[in-house]
């Protein structure tokens, strides 16, 4: 089987396939899959390019969207995972995975797939220590922050690769592993970039996250992007016999070292399609309460801990998740556009950026059985405009109660309420002392409703439970 690997796609996806068909042209060998390690740019439209952590005069449509719109087909089988130049809102609509266009697969925050029994394991995004902790929580349109947080890698994609057994024959990542300099010529690799010394020196450059999941696998290839030059090094394992082959890329420009192709064998009895990891997709399985989609650190779980800490699988357990897919492991081929693509002849395209469920996603969880970030950052959402609606009520409750009505809006309220003996009489002329709107908030706030399903009788209900349990 015969790869080819890219460095930083930065959207020049025209320029990547015409360079292959060149290279299979001279070699007579047709390239199988072409792997990219982040900077992809898979801007659909003019909103998607919003949603990019660029200065504005990079900010360029590039020719993705032409494969998106179904103008151009993808050449061969192409995977890639993020980086820190994306479209983000796109990306996020595929947590765990999809095609962002035909014969386009997006690896999602992590993942392990195979091809021709290949095994792949990736993970997106560029490490940053501020935010490692964090849940997912960031939503389109971004704000100035979270345009960037979005991409930053979390502790529960690196734990959930952790998990993984056997070997993994590519590993994917878009910042290098750090210390993977010393590894190497890193004199040469100086040379050319002088201004990574003060950072090979503190050990800042690179990500140690990933060199953690390198010396824990020693894949036998690991390629990277990011820095804008090719650089090649050897890690072999201390007390061990693996060795991983690294290998970074330069970006996509004319004249630079951004493509490499390397011939893997492959079971022969398998078609080169993309399929599921099984493993992966337990571990998945198993850990979807450690997914958080809000700010604040969260912890994985360690050894110091009361529950299960090591989540790789058990024999029953992958059989378990293997009947939810119904003994079929091939990723399905469900691409769908999820917006419109770019259109040159018109002008007017200016949307703003929104939270998407993607069906793709919606079919992915309800088969293994685990939760889309999207949704429940949808019901985040959901609950804080009806704080918002609540809020809005409020005021008009108290101006009705300023106006002496009490007792209609409270014999109203009564009807929902199950337990009608606490009404008017707790209620004193200075109602809105008795119920600041902070406590409605941190009421509603604390509870798992979501709003928009439920009827307003049942909020009534518990802000009076709320009144109760405060002032009696
Ligand atoms: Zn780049």
């Amino acid at each position: 089987m015969r790869i080819a690997v890219e460095g930083c796609a930065h959207g020049e996806l025209e320029i990547i396939y015409d360079t292959i068909q060149e290279i299979e042209k001279v070699d007579r060998k047709k390239i199988d899959l072409l792997i990219c390690c982040g900077d992809f740019q898979s801007t659909r439209n003019l909103c998607d390019l919003k949603c990019m952590a660029v200065p504005d005069k990079y900010k360029d449509m590039c020719t993705f969207y032409k494969y998106y719109s179904g103008e151009k087909i993808a050449p061969l089988l192409t995977i890639f995972i993020g980086g820190n130049h994306e479209a983000s809102n796109y990306l996020q609509e595929l947590p765990y995975g999809g095609w962002v266009a035909p014969n386009i697969y997006y690896l999602g925050y992590a993942n392990v797939i195979t091809v021709g029994g290949i095994r792949i394991a990736g993970i997106s995004g560029i490490y940053k220590s501020h935010d490692w902790m964090q849940g997912h929580h960031e939503k389109p349109p971004y704000t100035k922050s979270t345009i960037r947080s979005v991409y930053h890698i979390r502790n529960l994609e690196i734990f959930r690769l952790k998990q993984i057994s056997g070997n993994i024959d590519i590993f994917l990542s878009h910042d290098w592993p750090s210390g993977v300099t010393k590894y190497g010529d890193e004199n040469k690799l100086l040379k050319g970039k002088p201004y990574f010394k003060t950072d090979i020196e503190n050990n800042t450059l690179g990500s140690p996250a990933n060199m953690e999941l390198l010396k824990h696998h020693y894949p036998s290839y690991w390629f990277s992007a990011h820095l804008h030059c090719k650089f090649a090094a050897l890690i072999p394992e201390k007390d061990g016999p693996r060795v991983t082959k690294f290998l970074a890329l330069d970006k996509c420009l004319p004249k630079r070292k951004f493509l490499q192709i390397v011939e893997l064998k492959h079971n022969q009895n398998l078609p080169l399609t993309l399929n599921y990891d099984l493993e992966w997709l337990t571990v998945l399985y198993l850990t979807n309460h450690l997914l958080s989609v809000k700010t604040g650190i969260h912890y994985m779980p360690g050894q110091g801990g009361n529950g299960r800490w090591i989540y790789t699988p058990t024999t029953e357990e992958k059989e378990n998740v293997l009947k939810r897919f119904n003994y079929d492991l091939q990723v399905p081929m469900n691409f769908a556009q999820t917006v419109k693509p770019y259109d040159p002849e018109l002008m007017d395209q200016n949307e703003t950026p929104k939270l998407i469920i993607n069906n793709q996603t919606t079919q992915f969880c309800n088969t293994l059985g685990i939760d889309d970030p999207s949704v429940l950052l949808q019901i985040i959402l959901n609950s804080k405009e009806d704080k918002v609606n609540e809020t809005i009520m409020e005021s008009t409750l108290e101006s009705t109660l300023e106006s002496s009505d009490i007792s209609v809006t409270f014999e109203e309220d009564s009807t929902c309420e199950d337990n009608t003996k606490h009404t008017i009489n707790i209620i004193d002329e200075n109602f809105s002392n008795v119920l600041p709107i902070e406590r409605i908030e941190s009421d509603l706030n604390s509870s798992n409703h979501i709003a928009r399903a439920e009827p307003n009788c049942k909020k009534f209900k518990r802000r009076n439970c709320s009144i109760y349990s405060n002032t009696l």
